[in-house]
């Protein structure tokens, strides 16, 4: 395997990984509280709403 493709699909891991930590704006409250439970499931923190989404980033 290229050293070249081992290089790029680390940089896209990463990105994955800071979009899923990162906190996304609840579409029912406006709040900045939505955090990754599991794969495609996001709950809001501050008002306790499911959302079923992409499995590393919200698309509210
Ligand atoms: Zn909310």
């Amino acid at each position: 395997m290229p050293a070249r493709y081992g290089k790029k699909l680390r940089v896209k891991l990463r990105e994955v990984e800071k979009k899923s930590k990162k906190k996304y704006k609840c579409p029912s409250c406006s709040r900045t509280a939505i955090k990754r439970e599991s794969n495609g499931v996001w709950v809001c923190s501050k008002c306790d709403t499911k959302y079923a989404s992409g499995a590393f980033e919200f698309k509210g």
